[in-house]
């Protein structure tokens, strides 16, 4: 993806300017990648019909885009005129359980993203689909068989651009020291490991070394506070 550092930061639109807790607002793009690094599945909210519908949905990304796809025939990707969007990616790394109910709260890391997608064709449309593949299942790009022009022609995929997103972080312990209750208080750390990987039995193969080392690692790599 090239030097993100060189990337200008995350400036605040109205839309994107954090109003609570802002102190845990984010303005250094690096991080906007660090979220989009650590996970593979967003929730893209979208009007349809006049009414709000948020779905979960993987993508991929580079410097300038995140990539989100799926069939011709959902409504979410429906490009009929350029309708803006929001995606968000959401990391739980922990339950934070303070002394009061009222301060309980989640560790995370978190992006908003939006803006108005691009449905993409020919080679960009391919391009995006193996940045999301390979961002998603790394390794199966080469692996596994390419879409074929059918796959290509029932598939949508939807570039919606970096420009204007917002990042929040929180991490570390609750914020009521001074509450006088007796009781335990901390983190509950949270964190997702892929298991060993479950062959097909329909799979005359071994399991290729790109699946097989996933197993027992982190799903993003390392979660703060490690
Ligand atoms: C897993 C998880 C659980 C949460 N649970 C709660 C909860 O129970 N109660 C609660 O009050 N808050 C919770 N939050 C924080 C919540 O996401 C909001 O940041 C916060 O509530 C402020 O919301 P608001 O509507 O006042 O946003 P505003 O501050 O008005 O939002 C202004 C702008 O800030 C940016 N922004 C806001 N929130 C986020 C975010 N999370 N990530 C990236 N950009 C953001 C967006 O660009 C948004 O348009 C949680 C966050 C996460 C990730």
């Amino acid at each position: 993806m090239g030097d993100l550092s060189a990337l200008p930061s995350l400036s605040a639109s109205e839309r994107t300017r954090h109003r609570r807790l802002r102190e845990q607002g984010r303005t250094d793009r690096e991080e906007l990648f660090a979220v989009l690094g650590a996970g593979f599945v967003c929730h893209l909210g979208v009007i349809v019909d006049g009414a709000p519908m948020v779905v979960p949905t993987v993508y991929g990304f580079d410097s300038d885009h995140v990539y989100v796809h799926g069939s011709v025939a959902s409504r979410s990707l429906a490009t009929g005129g350029p309708a803006p969007v929001c995606v968000t990616v959401t990391h739980v790394d922990g339950l934070v359980l303070a002394r009061s109910v009222f301060e309980h709260g989640v560790n995370y890391r978190s992006a908003m993203i939006y803006g108005v997608p691009r449905a993409l064709e020919g080679e960009e449309k391919l391009e995006a689909l193996r940045l999301l593949t390979e961002h998603t299942a790394p390794g199966q790009w080469d692996y596994a068989r390419r879409p074929n022009r059918k796959e290509l022609a029932a598939t949508t995929i939807l570039a919606v651009p970096l420009d204007e997103a917002s990042v929040k972080v929180r991490q570390g312990p609750p914020d009521d020291a001074d509450d006088p209750h007796d009781v335990w208080a901390g983190v509950l750390p949270l964190a997702a490991t892929w298991q060993p990987p479950v062959t097909d039995p329909l799979s005359a193969r071994e399991v290729p070394a790109h699946v097989r080392l996933r197993a027992g690692t982190r799903l993003g790599g390392e979660s703060p506070g490690d």
